[in-house]
């Protein structure tokens, strides 16, 4: 028997260990969607949309439950975990509002006496989830596509296994049918075979992703060799520009959450910084002041601002990178040690000098580091922006007119004008490059996995 344990990241100690699912439970799980994705494509999306009505209000009553385990499990600060079961809740209020507008018949003029697009569901949908946002992640999904009308199968991270299960028991609570929404429990060793073998199962129509390219570009090659569609939410090196006009306190306020956030494990976290030459050093100066106000410690206190991380590796691999780019030169002007206390703590660093070839620069940092990059002038902090294979989200900070002509040259998914990079159920979120393809949330989110059909009545 396999065994999946959970640890607590702000104590390092042992949670609760859970029976992996067999091959014959994988089985039962994929009938089981199966099943419920043809009796749910033939709910009406009034029915569909009252079962994401009573999901929200179940988020809302079990708020506390919930985000203690998302903090018990993955370490982010109690206030940011009730915050992101309050988005939850959010996003089904607002799928449920504005689906039948989304998925409504969209009349166009051919010449026929009608012509339409009908969004018709496709089936059962895979989903491979990571730890970062243990329940944001899984019911800005599962919300798009259970509105509509496909049934979800869900791969969560094993790090947040009782997330997992409790998500299962929230859909079957809400009385979703009968295997609507079903939670697969695997063993870290296991994951890319049993991925596959789930992949190529008739059973499963689409398959979508969020986490590291490595895991994306794992999934999309099985999804692509079994002519399957997929939508990847990957990684970022998100840009955060501060122009030579930008209110720089603000910006350095904004900078300071853009980054530290979750303890800097989000996709859209701003991850470099690219600063006006001319104000950089005032830059600087105020967002080492609020990094020095941030406070790391226990994530269940009311007032930590930065908890662990959510496992030593991801911390370990967050301080070589720091250690690599002071090889190559950076500054490391602030944090970068351990904590001295159990659990995978690491103090906010901030990087000065950090330029194209550092490891700050090329690759993602998934962790509380900030590399600050500075720019001759607008072109030359394009061409920094830019200098990335990524391309999830971009901050630009500056008069308005002026940092939304910077922000139109920068490649990315998002640009966010004199704001911190976020998302919104009702705006489609996604990235370019090696950010993924394909989008949630909004219109775009719940047509991804639907049948785009053509109708003609001549
Ligand atoms: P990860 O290691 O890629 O894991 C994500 C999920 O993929 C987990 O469930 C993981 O399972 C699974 N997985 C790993 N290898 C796989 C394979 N070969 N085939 C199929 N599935 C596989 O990512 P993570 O460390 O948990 O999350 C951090 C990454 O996610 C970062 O790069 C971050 O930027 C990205 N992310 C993107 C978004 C977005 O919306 N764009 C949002 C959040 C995070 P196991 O853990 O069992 O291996």
């Amino acid at each position: 028997m396999s065994v999946v344990t959970t640890h607590n990241p702000a104590t390092g100690e042992e949670l609760v260990s859970y029976e992996a699912h067999d091959a014959a439970d994988i089985e039962q799980a994929l009938a089981d969607v199966h099943a419920a994705s043809l009796v749910w494509r033939d709910t009406g999306l009034d029915a569909r949309l009252r079962l994401l009505r009573r999901v929200g209000t179940l988020l809302t009553e079990r708020r506390d439950r919930y985000a203690a385990l998302i903090t018990q499990e993955m370490g982010k600060p109690l206030a940011e975990a009730l915050a992101e079961i309050d988005k939850c809740a959010w996003n089904c209020t607002v799928v449920a509002d504005l689906a039948p507008q989304w998925l409504a018949d969209h009349e166009i003029a051919s010449g026929a006496s009608r012509s339409w697009l009908s969004y018709e569901p496709v089936g059962a949908v895979f989903a491979v989830m990571p730890w970062n946002f243990p329940f944001w992640q899984v019911v800005r999904f599962a919300c798009a596509a259970l509105a509509a009308g496909n049934a979800a199968l869900l791969k969560h991270s094993p790090d947040v296994t009782g997330c997992a299960l409790a998500l299962e028991e929230l859909f079957a609570d809400a009385e979703a049918p009968e295997g609507l929404f079903r939670a697969l429990v695997v063993e870290a060793g296991d994951v890319p075979e049993v991925v596959r073998r789930v992949v190529e199962d008739p059973r499963i129509a689409a398959v979508t992703l969020t986490g590291s390219e490595r895991a994306g570009a794992s999934l999309a090659a099985v999804a692509g060799r079994a002519l399957k569609k997929s939508v990847l939410e990957l990684g970022g090196s998100d840009p955060f520009v501060v122009l030579a006009d930008a209110d720089v306190d603000a910006a350095a306020t904004a900078a300071v959450k853009a980054r530290f956030t979750n303890s800097g494990q989000s996709c859209v976290c701003a991850k470099r910084f690219i600063v006006h030459r001319d104000v950089a050093d005032t830059f600087l100066a105020r967002f080492l002041e609020g990094v020095a106000k941030l406070r790391v410690g226990d994530p269940t206190d009311a007032g930590t601002t930065v908890g662990p991380m959510a496992r030593s590796d991801l911390r370990d691999s967050v301080v070589r990178q720091i250690e690599r780019s002071v090889g190559q030169g950076a500054r490391l002007l602030a944090g970068g040690r351990l904590v001295d206390r159990p659990g995978y703590f690491l103090q906010p660093a901030v990087l000065d000098g950090v330029l194209p070839g550092m490891a700050a620069f090329d690759e993602e940092t998934f962790g509380p580091v900030a590399a600050v990059t500075r720019a001759r002038d607008d072109d030359h902090a394009v061409e920094l922006a830019n200098a990335t294979e990524f391309g999830l989200g971009a901050s630009v900070w500056g008069t308005h007119e002026h940092a939304l002509a910077v922000g139109r040259r920068i490649r990315s998914g998002a640009l966010f004008v004199n704001a911190m990079v976020a998302s919104d159920p009702r705006l489609p979120f996604g990235g370019t490059g090696r950010s993924g393809y394909g989008r949630e949330l909004s219109a775009e989110g719940v047509r991804e996995f639907t049948n785009v059909r053509t109708m003609v009545v001549a």
